[in-house]
């Protein structure tokens, strides 16, 4: 049995320091020549995200402006990575717990996410974590999060060729989103606390684990892979306020 690890991005992996929310501000800005209106970010979709623009404004919405939105949002996203004003950064833990799960081949590592597929791309490619994953269900998928479960699971297939289930998925994210997702999927959610909701919150919310960080890379990974603890590596640390 294979089991799907489905990574959240933002707040999970990467803090990008609002580079991301910045970039769908100029992105409005620029094209609307409107002050942007207020985002509801945490794990929404981008492609809700730029609906609710169009709808806020009253502005038809079709498949070229949206493609225009993207373009123009992708482009201050690079710029902005790439700025000194953002201080982004890889969250404590992940590299550990991404090494430790890379090469084993009873688990594959995937993304969920409400990025775009290029806007994912472009995150973890600037923050070197690329190369952990090759595929995945993005906001350009499905503007509801809840509808990425299913992509996600068949993505994985088509590129592994392994029917993965969902029973034998877990989705690793920080928000109440996430949580919802994978009840709507029917697999186990991680939920770590390095976004904008507490441990308690996310508790209350029902995760199966929530823990500070994935920096707590030794309870991640127990829970991922079902080991005991004492056959983690060597390099994984050790929780500090379990
Ligand atoms: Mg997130």
């Amino acid at each position: 049995m294979k089991k799907l690890i489905l990574f959240d991005i933002d707040g999970t992996l990467i803090d990008t320091h609002g580079a991301g929310l910045f970039a769908l501000k100029q992105a409005t800005e620029e094209m609307f020549q409107k002050k942007a209106p207020s985002f509801d970010i945490h794990g929404n979709t981008d492609s809700a995200l730029v609906t609710h623009v169009f709808q806020h404004y009253g502005i038809a919405q079709d498949a070229e402006t949206t493609e225009e939105f993207y373009s123009i949002y992708l482009k201050k996203l690079q710029t902005n990575l790439n700025s000194d004003d953002y201080k982004g950064k890889l969250l404590e833990g992940v590299i550990d717990l991404l090494e430790s799960l890379r090469y084993r081949e009873d688990i594959e590592l995937s993304l969920l996410t409400g990025n775009l597929a290029r806007g994912a791309d472009v995150k973890i490619k600037h923050h070197k974590i690329g190369q952990y994953f090759s595929f995945g269900a993005f906001g350009d998928d499905h503007y509801d999060r809840n509808s990425l479960g299913p992509i996600a699971l068949k993505r994985a297939e088509l590129a592994t060729g392994y029917p993965f289930k969902a029973e034998d998925t877990i989705i690793v994210g920080d928000t109440i989103r996430d949580i919802d997702c994978a009840k709507s999927l029917g697999c186990r959610v991680l939920a770590v606390a390095t976004g904008a909701v507490s441990m308690d919150h996310l508790k209350a919310q029902g995760a199966d684990l929530v823990l500070s960080s994935i920096g707590d890379t030794l309870y991640a990974y127990k829970f991922i892979t079902g080991e005991d603890i004492d056959a983690c590596g060597t390099n994984i640390s050790t929780p500090e306020d379990i």
